[in-house]
């Protein structure tokens, strides 16, 4: 239902505009309609960057986009308006998302005047509905911001991201700015949510605890390229990449299996200079010659799509 197929995206860093940033590269996936996918990976590997594309926040320079069939490369003009209006963002930060000087009410209506024709009192009918939907209250829609915690204001948040019927949310880390027990009220608005609206989820997360309770499938990225994308259940009993395991490994077992524990090893590499062949290869246990030089292609592997020489050879790799 969305296609992603970039075999060599770049973008240009605001700050320092020589030089270039391959932040996601040869990366190819699809969601599936009322599927919740979540891109798991460490800071500064490329998820957000996928998230903001497929929105159209950031450009893509190569390869497509399509959803639904239609190219979102383009988000300009007609088209693109209409387009926008079914893919909706939900950002980490809820502080510094809401304006704080609008009342509720307009934060929330705001995108039914950019996207809709509707009046103000039918706007006004579904700012109730809306704040009613996201757990809050219609009388809620006078106050301002900062007069709600953390958790309301991410549920406000999802309020305006509904507010225009979208089909597909993407979520780039909407719970992490938040105190531990509060996650879990908003995750389960989200899913909520989901099953009522028929909703499609990409969720990013760095969490895997969060992405465990919300995914039904999961990539794992590093460096800019997914390394193995799987059945959440799949993924998390059975993890075949070493970056993988080594992620898995470093959070208590939720599965409800042992698990032997490998400790989370070295730093992530500049991706501005990343490492030759498998970008990984500083890392792994399991590295060869190979791996110093050639870069892994992905492959199928009864469903679980992997890009590792030794998955795909076979290499002993026991910890
Ligand atoms: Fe490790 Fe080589 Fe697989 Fe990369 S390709 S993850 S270095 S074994
Ligand atoms: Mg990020």
């Amino acid at each position: 239902w969305f296609d992603v197929s970039a075999p060599w995206l770049e973008r240009v860093l605001s700050r320092k505009p020589r030089s270039i940033l391959r932040a996601v590269d040869g990366v190819s996936f699809g969601i599936r309609k009322g599927e919740t996918l979540a891109l798991v990976g460490e800071s500064g590997c490329g998820k957000s960057t996928i998230a903001r594309m497929l929105v159209g926040l950031y450009p893509l320079t190569r390869g497509t986009i399509t959803f639904d069939g239609q190219p979102i490369s383009n988000m300009q003009g007609r088209s693109g308006l209409a387009l926008r209006k079914r893919l909706q963002m939900i950002f980490q930060d809820p502080y510094a998302s809401l304006n704080p000087r609008w009342r509720v009410g307009r934060i929330i209506a705001e995108p039914m005047l950019a996207h809709t024709n509707m009046t103000e009192q039918e706007r006004d009918a579904r700012v109730d509905v809306l704040l009613t939907q996201v757990g809050l209250h219609a009388s809620d829609k006078s106050r301002f911001p900062h007069q709600f915690s953390g958790g309301q204001r991410q549920r406000i948040s999802i309020a305006r991201a509904l507010a225009v019927n979208p089909e597909f949310l993407v979520c780039d880390e909407p719970t992490s700015a938040l105190d531990v027990s509060v996650q879990a009220q908003v995750l389960n608005i989200m899913k909520d949510l989901q099953r009522n609206l028929g909703l499609t989820y990409l969720f990013i997360s760095h969490n895997l605890a969060v992405v465990h309770h919300v995914a039904d499938r999961v990539g794992v990225m590093y460096l800019g390229r997914i390394v193995e994308i799987a059945d959440r259940d799949t993924l998390f009993s059975n993890p075949q990449h070493p970056y993988t395991r080594m992620l898995l490994s470093a959070i208590p077992d939720m599965t409800g299996q042992g698990r032997k524990r490998t400790p989370v090893a070295g730093e992530v590499p500049n991706p501005l200079n990343p490492p030759s062949g498998c970008t990984f290869h500083p890392r792994c246990p399991f590295a060869r010659e190979r791996c110093k030089s050639e870069a892994p292609a992905t492959q199928n592997f009864k469903g679980v799509e992997i890009a590792c020489h030794g998955v795909a050879e076979g290499w002993p790799m026991q910890v």
